[in-house]
């Protein structure tokens, strides 16, 4: 059978290898010129590895992701870094239930109080009833005023925004249980990684179309692609079956026929972007070792600062020192139009209070923004969810948005592909 896949991020890789395996005719077409998707990342001269434009890891039980890599024979480090949470202007290590009850912010019955509390949501293998209820009325009441005003609050206000009281406990849940103190990374970085998986997929017999941008698809009797390349507009690409892996939004644009009633209902999911700042630096930023540093404070202009190079070496960058400063935005806020120059006069004084003088080992710093990076999760969610079939004839999606109660990620990605390439099979 011939498939098309729309997009060569993760899902759209994954889809690819496992119906090659089951000896399909594949084709995915790609507007960017590399793999990798959202997990993209680039390579500045005198770097040994490339890097992602937004951060990334993975968790030690992503076994989706961390399974393919092992099937495909690509290396993973496994590390324990630091995370901390910036709480009124103070460093504190929160990731592993010892250094939480050691957090002395809090007394030792609110420590004790918050790590029940956790303990529960991690313990808790049954999330759907959890679904019904808010993050932040389950938190607020639940884990202790001091812990929740001081921390959890301003993470989650700090992540979603305007869309604060609609996230979903389930979300929450999802992100507790994951939580591995562990982390892993892909040898030479998560586009290496993308890379070498795209090539082991050319090997099955799969083609990729880079720099190829989807216009169109219609579905009379079998789907038709339009797009166009650098070098050519209106192509057109027939197949017996297309997964379209972009965001929901997306989808809606590029197939004008589809009926209203299916386009109102991928039109209620939404999202937030992300705007990222990659910074290069000649000396460590966060010198106790923090790879990741959660801003607990809603003032403050960045969400996350992650020092990568606290978590992989920096031999492998050319002995730069590389830190992201993140924020989650809804895609209308005013830093995507901003420039990096913009951005950073912006930071710095913030930036100044956590590592006066920084500013002299600056060697450069790089902007990253894209429109939609993470899904909105409210309360029943599940009654959201767009199901793979979609209106149009052997057309069907594949996104970041159906894989609830997990939050987006790469092992999900993975997970996504292999579900939708058995998904399109059956009755076939
Ligand atoms: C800030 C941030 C931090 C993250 N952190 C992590 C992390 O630590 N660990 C982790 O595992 N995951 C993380 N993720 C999530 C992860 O990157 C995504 O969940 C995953 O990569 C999604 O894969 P996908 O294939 O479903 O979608 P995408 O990666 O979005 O892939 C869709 C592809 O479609 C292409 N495309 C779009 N429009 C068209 C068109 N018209 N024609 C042709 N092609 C098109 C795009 O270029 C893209 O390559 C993070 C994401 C962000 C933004």
């Amino acid at each position: 059978m011939k498939i098309a896949i729309i997009g060569a991020g993760f899902t759209g890789l994954s889809a690819a290898f496992e119906l090659l395996k089951k000896g399909h005719e594949v084709t995915i077409l790609e507007k960017d010129a590399q793999p990798g998707g959202l997990a993209i990342g680039y390579q500045e001269k005198g770097w040994e590895w490339t890097l992602e434009s937004f951060y990334h890891h993975w968790f030690t039980n992503d076994a989706a992701i961390l399974g393919l890599a092992k099937e495909i024979a690509y290396p993973v480090i496994v590390k324990r870094p630091k995370t901390s949470s910036l709480i009124e202007k103070k460093i504190y290590q929160l990731d592993s239930p010892r250094t939480l009850l050691a957090f002395q912010k809090l007394s030792i019955g609110e420590r004790l109080r918050m790590a029940t509390v956790l303990a529960f949501l991690r313990f808790d293998p049954l999330w759907k009833p959890l679904e019904k209820i808010t993050a932040t009325k389950f938190l607020s009441k639940t884990i202790g005023t001091k812990a929740y005003t001081i921390l959890w609050k301003p993470l989650l206000v700090g992540k979603f925004g305007k869309y604060v009281n609609e996230i979903s406990l389930a979300w929450f849940w999802a992100r507790i249980v994951k939580r591995t103190t562990f982390l892993a990374y892909p040898q030479e970085g998560f586009l290496a990684f993308a890379q070498y998986f795209a090539k082991e997929i050319e090997k099955k017999g799969g083609k990729i179309i880079y720099n190829a941008s989807v216009d169109q698809i219609t579905s009379m009797e079998s789907p038709t692609i339009q797009y166009k390349t650098p070098t050519a507009a209106d192509q057109l690409l027939t197949a017996d079956k297309v997964i379209v892996t972009l965001p929901s939004f997306a989808l809606i644009k590029l197939a004008p026929t589809l009926p209203e009633g299916y386009k109102e209902n991928l039109m209620k999911l939404k999202g937030l972007g992300a705007v990222m700042l990659v910074l290069r630096l000649k000396k460590q930023f966060l010198e106790d070792g923090t790879y990741w540093l959660n801003i607990c404070d809603t003032t403050f202009p960045v969400l996350a600062i992650v020092e990568h190079t606290n978590f992989m070496d920096p031999q492998h960058y050319n002995n730069e020192h590389l830190v992201y400063l993140g924020n989650y935005l809804p895609h209308d806020h005013p830093y995507f139009s901003k420039t990096a120059e913009e951005l950073m006069a912006i930071f710095d004084p913030y930036l100044s209070t956590l590592h006066p003088g920084y500013k002299k080992d600056i060697i450069g710093f790089t902007k990253f923004s894209v429109p939609f990076a993470q899904p909105i999760i409210p309360t029943n969610y599940s009654k959201l969810i767009p199901p793979f079939d979609t209106p149009l004839k052997e057309v069907y999606l594949a996104n970041m948005q159906q894989v609830y109660p997990w939050d987006r990620g790469t092992n999900y990605a993975v997970e996504l592909g292999q579900k939708i390439s058995s998904h399109i099979m059956r009755g076939n």
